[in-house]
């Protein structure tokens, strides 16, 4: 059996952080990557538990030390997983992150024994619905946000698995079978 490096991506609204957190719950020996983001943190979240808030410069100078195993630039935000961190985890055990397909594919690119799972919304009408609602922006970055939302599902294709988040516990028992069948392969 080997350790697996998992990486959870999917459109916003899906609900990847709700199954990334039960997965994380359930397993003992999945560990969740912590991620550094430039982003200010939301109300709620700490640093250190939901990210590591970090400013762009300390992001840069962590990019030239060569200390992230990818990262990406997502609406105008820096976010990116340490490289150390997970070569830790995977010592001991799976490793799950949750990020987006940019990043994902970069993992893949270095690390080509990732297994990269996409969690796709039972309905696409109903999840653009919900962004245009909650969403308070301008209608620019609505659009920004349904090209990211085309974009990220397009890129199902290069992902190895699509999970369906209909049912919060289907999609999690789903995803736990993959991982051990890739831990068995
Ligand atoms: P949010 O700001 O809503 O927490 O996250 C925005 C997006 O960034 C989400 O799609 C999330 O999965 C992604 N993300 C979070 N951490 C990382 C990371 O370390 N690397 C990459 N590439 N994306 C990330």
């Amino acid at each position: 059996m080997r350790n697996v490096l998992v990486v959870l991506s999917g459109p916003s609204g899906v609900g990847k952080g709700t199954v990334a957190k039960r997965l994380v719950e359930k397993n003992k020996d999945l560990a969740l990557s912590i991620s550094y983001t430039t982003r200010a943190p939301r109300k709620g979240e700490e640093d250190g538990k939901d990210y590591f808030f970090t400013t762009r410069e300390d992001f840069d100078n962590k990019i030239s030390q060569n200390g992230f195993l990818e990262y990406s630039n997502h609406f105008d935000n820096f976010y990116g997983t340490p490289k150390q961190f997970v070569k830790d985890k995977l010592e001991y055990g799976d490793v799950l992150l949750e990020i987006d397909v940019n990043g994902g594919l970069q993992v893949k690119n270095n690390f080509p024994d990732a297994v990269l799972i996409m969690l796709l919304p039972p309905n696409k009408e109903e999840l653009v619905r919900r962004l245009v609602e909650r969403n308070t922006e301008t209608e620019d970055k609505i659009k920004a946000r349904l090209l990211r939302l085309d974009y990220e599902m397009e890129m199902e294709r290069l992902y190895d698995y699509s999970v369906v988040n209909d049912d919060l516990e289907t999609a999690v028992t789903e995803i736990e079978s993959i991982i051990e069948k890739e831990k068995n392969r």
